[in-house]
């Protein structure tokens, strides 16, 4: 897919097209408001992630443009610490999503990946990951468990997305520390630990069957 990243934080703008070329994205990067409107206007993408805050013309005011200019590339935006009321002036702005840094890469190509699939194949059970009766819905954002909802915050949601692809597998604290916090700064040692004890409480906790799994000495899975 064709990605423009409008993003003047330099640091983050490579970061971002590393990412998201390792996901075998082809990706533009314009580091100001300006540039980025020109590129996002020629309308040939398939997403575009903007900052809010931009030199030039900012997040919104591109935003704005392009859809009153008829063009209809699903919008990502980033932002500082958010406000509510920045949250709900992106959304109205015409952006069909909303991250706040600093986020995690794995959230922010979970986000990625669920406008990517809404703009191409519309809604179909493809969005799910299942594991036995654990279902986590990327576009829904949602997670159950035996068709009763759990409720996660974005972190847990992003460590049991990463568990959940890679069902059956073990995973290392330093590999889920590298996909789940890469771009935090609160990844201290024991974060994992402390994240999948979150998640035990709520996925399995008063379920019958433990899918969360300590391997010793090695790390974690889930497993039916
Ligand atoms: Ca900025």
């Amino acid at each position: 897919m064709h990605v423009l990243v409008v993003e003047d934080e330099k640091k983050l703008a490579t970061l971002l097209r590393r990412v998201l070329m390792e996901e075998r994205h082809t990706v533009d990067v314009a580091n100001d408001g300006i540039a980025g409107f020109d590129l996002a206007g020629s309308d040939t993408y398939d997403l575009v992630i903007l900052d809010l805050m931009l030199p030039g013309m900012d997040g919104i005011e591109i935003l704005k443009e392009m859809r009153e200019a008829d063009i209809e590339t699903p919008g990502l935006m980033l932002t500082a610490r958010g406000s509510v009321e920045d949250r709900v002036t992106g959304l109205r702005s015409g952006a069909d999503d909303y991250l706040v840094k600093p986020f995690a890469m794995a959230e922010l190509l979970a986000r990625v990946e669920a406008l990517l699939r809404r703009r191409h194949h519309g809604l179909d059970s493809s969005q799910e990951l299942v594991v036995g009766d654990l279902v986590l819905d990327l576009v829904r954002h949602e997670v159950k468990r035996s068709e009763r909802i759990i409720e996660l915050t974005a972190k847990e949601f992003a460590l049991l997305e990463y568990l959940m692809r890679n069902a059956g597998q073990v995973l290392s604290r330093t590999q889920i520390t590298d996909h789940v916090w890469r771009y935090d700064l609160d990844a201290l040692s024991n974060v994992v630990d402390t994240y999948i004890h979150y998640l035990r409480d709520k996925i399995d906790r008063g379920f019958g069957k433990a899918m969360i799994k300590t391997v010793r000495g090695v790390g974690y899975k889930v497993d039916a």
